[in-house]
């Protein structure tokens, strides 16, 4: 494995050019660059080991998806409990009308 040095060239992803670039590695971390600058731009960035970042876009098409998600999760409507339901929704109906009509007052 080669040994890194600061000012070495490496290859990264810049985010000004949009597209992978020659870059000086300004810092090292335990034999890993860990910042870099663009030699077209001269744009410092953190190395990124060549990987592109997601574009707005698809952080905003993430992030969207992401709230459908979230509110999604509503309960299924009980369609099993829906007869029973109307028969018990019977009951309470009468026994009101039977209690006014016996008017039990001593
Ligand atoms: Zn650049």
């Amino acid at each position: 494995m080669r040994v890194l040095r600061l000012g070495d060239d490496i290859d990264d992803y810049c985010i000004k050019c949009k597209r992978v670039t020659n870059h000086s590695i300004l810092a090292i971390v335990d034999g890993e660059p860990v910042k870099v600058r663009c030699r077209s731009c001269y744009n410092e960035g953190p190395y990124r080991r060549c990987v592109v970042p997601p574009s707005k876009r698809e952080l905003q098409k993430a992030a969207l998806l992401k709230q459908m998600t979230e509110q999604a999760p509503a309960p299924p409507p009980p369609v099993v409990e829906a007869q029973p339901a109307r028969r018990a929704s019977q009951k309470p109906a009468r026994k009101p009308a039977a209690k006014t009509a016996r008017k039990k007052k001593a």
